[in-house]
């Protein structure tokens, strides 16, 4: 079985040649990598990849910090890519209330259009949180029925108790290089806590690096193997049965990986 990197954003400006960075990853063993669209141009971009390598996916969504360019209408454009075969999910999307600028009832708008988009497609949804997990708490028990294709916390940061909570409402999460940092105690023991066949994992590339390579930039999928390696250390469980266990659970999750 191979690794799966469920959430990561390859660009050109931050890794320069795309194409050797892809045949390393391929090479690496992670054979299926999801980029992540945050905007209209971004999204575009990871369909175009897509479209050029059979091993990689694709999301389109608007990121709770990127809609200083959004225009009405452009929730067209992104549904028109989600129509799109290699369009995995709608994301990533949520909120963030890490800047004093936010914009929460804009944040919230486009977080509600974006499930009711992902509802009407049959789509799962990749769901970004930040400094806001009462609000993204009572927007999923809100829009709980239109989350039945599937909804993922991606690189989840909030204590157990509250993933218990969201774990009880269907939910899946994907944890990160953050995962490996020793002083990462809530992220720790979520991953200990929650079913296995609930656990995910990315990278967020190109930012947060793991322990080996921590405080450098870029961080790629390549970074993949070090966290499931981590995870399987946290669940007590060989690395292989881990692999192969997120393996499955992506592609159950992600209803169109399995397309050819
Ligand atoms: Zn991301």
């Amino acid at each position: 079985m191979s690794y799966i990197d469920v959430h990561c954003h390859i660009n050109a400006e931050d890794y320069g040649n795309v194409f050797e960075l892809l045949e390393k990853i391929y090479s690496a063993g992670v054979k299926k990598i999801i980029t992540v669209g945050f905007d209209l141009p971004s999204s575009n971009y990871c369909k175009e990849l897509a479209e050029k390598y059979d091993w990689v996916y694709f999301t389109a969504g608007y990121h709770p910090t990127e809609l200083k360019n959004y225009q009405k209408g452009d929730l067209y454009k992104i549904e028109e890519l989600c129509k799109h075969k290699k369009c995995v999910a709608v994301g990533e999307i949520g909120l963030d209330y890490h800047y004093p600028d936010t914009d929460k009832a804009l944040q919230k708008e486009l977080f509600y259009s974006q499930i009711e988009l992902a509802n009407s497609l049959k789509l799962p949804v990749q769901i970004h949180s930040r400094d806001c997990c009462e609000d993204t708490l009572n927007a999923v028990k809100q829009n709980l029925s239109k989350l039945n294709n599937g909804a993922m916390l991606h690189c989840y940061s909030y204590s157990v108790e509250i993933a218990q909570i969201f774990c009880d409402m269907g939910l899946y999460f994907s944890f990160g290089g953050t995962s490996t940092y020793k002083g990462s105690k809530r992220a720790q023991r979520a991953i200990k806590a929650l079913p296995q066949n609930r656990l995910l994992t990315e990278t967020d590339s190109p930012y947060l690096p793991p322990k080996s390579i921590y405080g450098t930039f870029p961080n790629t999928p390549l970074s993949i193997p070090e966290i499931t390696a981590n995870m399987a250390a946290l669940k007590e469980i060989e690395e292989g049965e881990m692999r192969s266990q997120i393996w499955q659970t992506a592609h159950n999750f992600f209803a169109k990986l399995n397309d050819k």
